[in-house]
């Protein structure tokens, strides 16, 4: 996963609890608000029921109070006390004062009638005339065999608003008047006091037909000062409206108000007399009781549930991407410097060729890096990194980048992909650095650089270029080309098979021997490696021995030369046959290793042979390491009766001092002594050799010309008192085998 993935995805996974979250809460909305409109529908039901059951207790009591005046009215059409005024005074009042209406009045039809009022008095030839306009209204409907019953009106006895009752009064058969009584509508208050509705939660009222309150409930919702419902801001316009549209139709209606910031509900349905309402509030959501405040639990108990899942969510994500930012600058950056690392790189990579433009890839390295740690130590080693960096850094164009792969190797990509400005670029940066650091830090150290460039390439064909130029000082820049590729493949191919190859033995001794120039007799021979392949074929030491010594691997190599001419001088002791003394060729890292005489010691004597047959040969630029320490090593190794000798002499550093200063048993003159030159050089060359070699047996040392392929080099050696030769002249190297065969008979 990269950096970018791994933003999307915390994208990805934010964005699906989000939406999550909202249907979540959706849900629950809707959940909620539909168990509330249920709730509401069931308190509106219960509000219907309840205001019935008022309704029917109020007609009750109307009825009781009609059923009174008819008993009364049935008394009268009975008796003869219409006929008689005083008696009819005095069962008016008898009546009024056991039933308590305000006014208690008989109405003929034709004549004066009654009036009573309950304090006592009663005001005699009361007609219909005298009665108030409401009153007169209901009386006549009585007039007209009905039970009659006023809208309110000012008594003109009491101080308070009235209505009146009335029903006819027959006699034989025929209306002759109407009893009245007059009450107020506190009759009922006993009823609109009583119980309020909805569980403790609504009010009941009467109202007329305008919405004006005619009796209120004490425990009231509604306010003293107001007189009708549709007084101060409480209802909306419309409900207003909507509502007055109701009471003119005499229509039952459902609505809403708002009161001291809560919100109501109120129901009014007709009292199907006088144009009367029952005006029932109720305080909805505590009416709605379980269910309103379980709508506000479940709400408020989401909300709450979402604010912490969102901190959590915050908390999750902001500690996740700090961790992944860390683990992400972990995998894609590197420590040091803070450069990009390979990975880093590569990611990029992938990405830029997606975008097909042309670009080329170098590798930069310092020169002796390993050198500068131990040198200034580490610390001063980061410096020069971070310094690198930087420069690089400042150095690339829009769309380059690069990073920093183990110690002080860096790549780059470059957006050139010419040679030649890739060149100049690069050596800008290799000059900058080497100009600005000769003055960096407390040491001026001047930093040299190197760099190996693949155009269109990538990462490793940039390192097969540098690693071609990594040992000289004299190329700073190389390009990748085929060559260098199929030297790579090469490399890589023998490196990955040789150990298997020197467990499997394919490591072959040849030898190759060694004459007396005088008498041409065989002297020793020098054991020289063949690897056979699996498949039969052979690869010759240059093809392979430059690169173990390069790698180390000769170590183990040349250990088991020895091993195997061990071998095979044992075999040939064995065989009864005079053993001869053999070279074996040894890297110089063997002379640096402090156990390297032993070891040769303990592989003789594991054969049984005599030390004093092997012969070491060491090449001429081991030599100029380090001359005392060699010297060591040679005591040590003619100690344990080994032999020593030098060869290659005269093919690379070669100095007369060495010669004086290492006690070697033998020389071996390089072949390139006899290399065809001109006469004058030749004669020169003569003289040289005729130097080393009487130089030599002055201090005792054996000469061994090399690469004799003719009788007349051959004589040029003898000429100059060289012992012993080598070359295809004798012959060229042989298998062990065959090399028994041709000169290793017995007797
Ligand atoms: P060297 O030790 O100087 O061995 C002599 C080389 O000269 C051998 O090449 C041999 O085949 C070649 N030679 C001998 N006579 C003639 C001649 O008349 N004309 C020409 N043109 N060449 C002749 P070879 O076997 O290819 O070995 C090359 C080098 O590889 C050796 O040079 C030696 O330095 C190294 N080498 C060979 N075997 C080993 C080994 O087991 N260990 C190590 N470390 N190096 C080895
Ligand atoms: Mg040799
Ligand atoms: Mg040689």
């Amino acid at each position: 996963m990269n950096e970018e993935e791994l933003k999307k995805r915390i994208i990805r996974v934010t964005v699906i609890v989000v939406i999550c979250s909202i249907l979540l809460c959706v849900s629950v909305f809707c959940t909620s608000k539909y168990i509330f409109e249920e709730a509401h529908k069931a308190d509106d039901v219960q509000m219907e029921v309840e205001v019935k059951e008022y309704k029917s207790r109020i007609s009750k009591q109307l009825d009781k109070s009609a059923q009174i005046l008819t008993t009364l009215s049935k008394a009268y059409e009975v008796g003869s006390i219409l006929n008689n005024p005083e008696i009819l005074k005095i069962s008016l009042e008898e009546a009024n004062k056991q039933n308590s209406f305000l006014t208690l009045a008989y109405i003929p039809v034709e004549g004066e009638g009654l009036l009573n009022v309950n304090d006592g008095e009663t005001i005699e030839s009361y007609t219909l005339d005298d009665c108030s306009e409401m009153a007169q209204e209901a009386i006549r409907k009585s007039f007209w065999g009905e039970i009659g019953i006023s809208k309110m009106f000012d008594s003109p006895y009491h101080d308070t608003k009235i209505f009146i009752y009335s029903v006819p009064v027959y006699q034989s058969g025929k209306i002759v008047g109407a009893l009245a009584a007059g009450d107020t509508l506190e009759i009922f208050k006993d009823i609109v006091d009583g119980n309020t509705v909805m569980g403790g939660n609504g009010y009941v009222h009467i109202i007329n037909e305008k919405g004006e309150f005619l009796l209120r409930s004490e425990n009231t919702l509604v306010k003293a000062d107001m007189s009708s419902i549709f007084d101060g801001p409480y209802m909306s316009e419309k409900t207003k409206t909507d509502a007055r549209l109701a009471l003119e139709n005499g229509e039952s209606f459902h609505g809403n108000f708002e009161y001291e910031g809560k919100k109501c509900h109120f129901y009014m349905e007709s009292m199907d007399f006088n144009g009367w309402y029952i005006f029932c509030a109720n305080k909805m959501w505590s009416s709605a009781l379980s269910s309103g405040r379980l709508f506000l639990v479940i709400i408020y108990g989401f909300i709450g549930i979402l604010f912490v899942m969102l901190i959590l969510l915050y908390g999750g994500y902001y500690k996740f991407r700090q961790s992944a930012g860390n683990l992400i600058r972990l995998a894609y950056y590197d420590q040091v410097t803070g450069a990009k690392n390979t990975a880093g790189f590569d990611e990029e990579f992938q990405n830029f060729l997606k975008k097909n433009q042309r670009y080329s890839v170098a590798a930069l390295n310092i020169h002796n890096f390993k050198g500068i740690n131990d040198l200034f130590g580490k610390k001063s080693g980061n410096d020069v990194l971070c310094f690198l960096k930087k420069t690089i850094e400042e150095n690339l164009k829009e769309g380059e980048f690069f990073c920093r792969d183990s110690a002080d190797l860096f790549y780059v990509l470059l957006l050139d992909y010419d040679e030649k400005i890739i060149t100049d670029r690069t050596r800008d940066i290799i000059q900058l650095v080497s100009k600005t650091s000769a003055a960096f830090g407390e040491y001026s150290y001047e930093i040299s650089i190197y760099s190996g460039i693949a155009i269109e390439g990538n990462r490793d064909k940039a390192l097969v270029a540098l690693q071609s130029i990594q040992n000289s000082h004299y190329t700073d820049i190389a390009f990748y080309t085929q060559t260098l590729y199929e030297k790579t493949r090469n490399k890589i191919e023998i490196e990955s098979c040789m150990h298997l190859a020197l467990q499997n033995r394919e490591y072959k001794l040849f030898l190759q021997p060694k004459n007396d120039l005088k008498t041409g007799r065989i002297i020793g021979a020098e054991a020289l490696v063949r690897w056979k392949k699996p498949d039969g074929t052979y690869r010759y030491p240059n093809e392979f021995i430059p690169l173990f010594a390069a790698n180390g691997f000769c170590r183990d190599l040349d250990m088991y030369m020895v091993e195997r001419v061990c071998e095979q001088i044992r075999s040939w002791i064995d065989a009864g046959i005079e053993p001869i003394p053999v070279s074996v060729n040894q890297s110089k890292l063997l002379f640096t290793e402090a156990d390297y005489p032993s070891r040769l010691e303990q592989t003789v004597k594991r054969y049984k042979v005599p030390s004093s047959l092997i012969t070491l040969e060491i090449l001429e630029d081991v030599a100029t390491d380090d001359l005392e320490h060699l010297n060591v090593q040679i005591k040590l190794l003619h100690e344990k009766g080994f032999k020593v000798s030098m060869d290659d002499f005269g093919s690379g550093y070669s100095s007369l001092t060495m010669l004086y200063q290492l006690k070697i048993d033998e020389l071996k003159l390089d072949r390139g002594f006899l290399k065809p030159v001109s006469e004058e050089n030749r004669k020169r060359r003569q003289i040289i050799l005729h130097q080393i070699i009487q130089l030599a047996k002055k201090l005792g040392i054996s000469t061994v010309a090399e690469g004799i392929e003719t009788t007349r080099e051959r004589d040029t050696m003898l000429a100059l008192s060289c012992d012993f030769g080598q070359g295809y002249l004798y012959d060229k190297p042989v298998s062990a085998g065959e090399f028994s065969e041709k000169y290793m008979k017995n007797g």
